[in-house]
């Protein structure tokens, strides 16, 4: 277990959790609703740190993220937990934990052991990603210190409800996230994931306010976040930010405590064609099966810059940032 890096003391005995934001108000002996943050004596513990509960050496394009090192390696780690609950969630394994548990679950590995891995594996980032990065921030902190030093980047793949607080302390390190933004009511937010919206959009705001590459995943479940109205709202809302944001618009399918029906293929493919329409340049399909909807366009001269399939590369015609035929500058790190 490690000391929090955000957190306040109240009094003697109540704590405040300064990473996510739902600022958990902790006594002594209790736990924050992620279930991996224990106040022990008046002191705000991380009782997750080390404890790598899933590591995988991932195409990038898995996270996914299109526009960072196409065709790169990422060394994917995971702690045991999330802030979230979301009733879908594919990770529920190793996100949805009781209390206690998980100072027993995983292989400890300190961040030295994670940056040697991720260089002997050929990989040119690390991603905290599976569960939730924030709540095993102190681990992601110092990984990404060392990893920086060795050139390797940093990314996380979150569900955006970090406090600007936890924005500004990994700023300097992080070079890359992919932001879940998972419908666009707080209703949604409320009764589906135990969250809200409002910080989320935020986040998606400030963390595009700074340097560091974002991308956005909306994962579309028929009947509760799939309706032209709200897809159209969410393009909007991120082409007020940039049009250059990559939009990743996925399928889901029924999993942990979810019986709802898999995302019909069309109804992909329209909130791909309204993302298009409202003005966004890089919007993609995910989790189907389609000839071109992973695909990077030249939003200028519209010839094909990659070509994906699955999660290879097949064709790459972008050159320095920019397209090999026409040179107009295609926003990333390529
Ligand atoms: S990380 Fe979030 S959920 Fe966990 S204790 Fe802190 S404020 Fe609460
Ligand atoms: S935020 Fe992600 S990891 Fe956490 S419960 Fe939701 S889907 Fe699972």
């Amino acid at each position: 277990m490690k000391e929090s890096y955000l957190y306040k003391r109240i009094n003697q005995s109540k704590i405040s959790c300064c990473l996510c934001s739902h600022r958990c108000i902790i006594t002594n002996d209790g736990y924050g609703k992620c279930n991996v943050r224990k106040n022990i004596d008046g002191k705000l513990f991380s009782m997750n740190y080390g404890h790598i509960i899933a590591e995988n050496i991932d195409p990038i394009e898995k996270k996914p993220l299109f526009h960072f090192l196409p065709g790169s390696l990422s060394y994917s780690i995971a702690c045991p937990g999330c802030n979230f609950k979301c009733f879908f969630c594919q990770n529920h394994q190793i996100s949805q934990i009781g209390k206690g548990e998980a100072e027993n679950l995983g292989l400890y590995y300190n961040p030295e052991d994670i940056v040697e891995k991720a260089a002997r594996y050929g990989c040119q980032s690390i991603s905290y990603t599976y569960t939730e990065p924030t709540v095993f921030f102190e681990l992601a902190f110092d990984t990404s210190i060392i990893a920086k030093e060795q050139g390797i980047k940093n990314i996380f793949i979150t569900n955006g409800f970090m406090t600007k607080e936890a924005i500004d302390k990994i700023e300097p390190y992080l070079d890359a996230a992919n932001v879940d933004l998972k419908g666009f009511t707080d209703d949604f937010y409320r009764k589906y994931a135990g969250a809200r919206l409002e910080p989320v959009l935020e986040n998606i705001r400030y963390l595009k306010s700074k340097d560091i590459w974002i991308e956005v995943t909306t994962l579309l479940i028929p009947g509760l976040n799939d309706s032209s109205e709200e897809v159209k709202a969410i393009a909007k809302f991120l082409k007020d930010i940039s049009i250059e944001l990559p939009w990743h618009i996925s399928a889901y399918y029924p999993q942990y405590k979810s019986s709802i029906q898999a995302t019909d293929t069309k109804k992909i493919m329209e909130a791909v064609g309204i993302g298009k329409d409202v003005g966004l340049k890089y919007v993609y399909a995910g989790n189907i099966l389609s000839n071109d909807m992973e695909d990077t366009f030249c939003p200028d001269c519209g010839k094909l810059l990659i070509k994906r399939r699955g999660y290879s590369i097949l064709e790459n015609n972008i050159d320095n940032n920019v397209c090999k035929f026409c040179k107009n500058k295609i926003s990333g790190f390529f």
